[in-house]
């Protein structure tokens, strides 16, 4: 059986900087750090900023998005070595489409987006937080509702942490079950890739008997079933954890059976 370690990992599409309030270091020390490493391609996905400003204290405020792309463009230069792409992590707000679609993918020319549920709406259009959110079924079928919503939409490449309900939810049960296939299915549908993420494993190192809980290897079992794509992501919130505990998830990718999804099929927006 293959072993992959820390260092197999190449390329990550799932990168903060510090303009979230809650990672370290800007887009070239990051880059410097992927040199270092020997990786080849490193995709930028900082919590995006809203036109609103919604959601503030862990997002750029909208007025920093220029000195943001400015940072991504500026690295292209200085690190020819690496393939550099532009993307952010968003929640899907619905009355916001054209932003997503019009501005970033549009006219800012983002290579992709990420499509994450860090906050989620019920069926009123009600967000609550994915972190510290009550444990209710009804709960769990909302993040699903959600989530297919979202990657309904096609403006994402993939989905961030898609079992991300492992924070709110503490038991794998029939409900989980049919959030798991709810979302699996919906990204085999839409070839939307989701993603393990190594962040998840490297929390569970530091607590491993506290919430939160993910990746939840259950929920892999299921996508490895719907064959839906999935990819490996770091989650960098430090260039310290650029490949951070990423062998681990590929290793949990390998157990259920699941073969990574090309890298190539991330941003290809602008190769199109
Ligand atoms: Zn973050
Ligand atoms: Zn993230």
């Amino acid at each position: 059986m293959t072993n992959f370690v820390d260092q197999d990992f190449k390329h990550n599409f799932h990168t903060h900087t510090f303009r979230c309030k809650h990672a370290k270091g800007d887009v070239a020390d990051y880059c410097a750090r992927a040199v270092e490493l020997g990786m080849e391609t490193l995709g930028f996905s900082d919590h995006s900023a809203m036109p609103d400003d919604r959601w503030i204290r862990v997002r750029m405020h909208y007025e920093q998005l220029d000195d943001y792309i400015d940072a991504i463009d500026r690295a292209r230069e200085d690190f020819p070595q690496l393939n550099i792409k532009k993307g952010m992590e968003c929640e899907y707000v619905p009355r916001l489409h054209h932003y997503y679609e019009d501005e970033l993918l549009g006219e800012r020319a983002f290579d992709y987006l990420i499509g994450a549920a860090h906050f989620f709406t019920d069926d009123n259009g009600k967000w609550s937080g994915t972190y510290g959110g009550t444990t209710s079924a009804k709960t769990l079928a909302d993040f699903a509702r959600y989530s297919v919503e979202m990657i309904e939409t096609r403006l994402f490449d993939f989905i961030a942490h898609p079992d991300l309900f492992g924070n709110c939810y503490p038991t794998w049960d029939a409900n989980t079950e049919a959030c798991a296939r709810d979302i699996a299915q919906a990204a085999a549908e839409n070839g939307v890739g989701l993603e393990i993420n190594a962040l998840g494993l490297r929390k569970i190192a530091g607590r491993p008997t506290a919430f939160p809980q993910y990746p939840w290897e259950p929920f892999w079992t299921v996508v490895a079933e719907a064959g839906a794509p999935v990819l490996v992501n770091s989650d960098a919130h430090r260039p310290d954890d650029l490949q951070g505990r990423a062998g681990d998830a590929m290793n949990l990718a390998h157990r259920q059976g699941i073969k990574l999804m090309s890298p190539d099929l991330i941003g290809r927006r602008q190769a199109a």
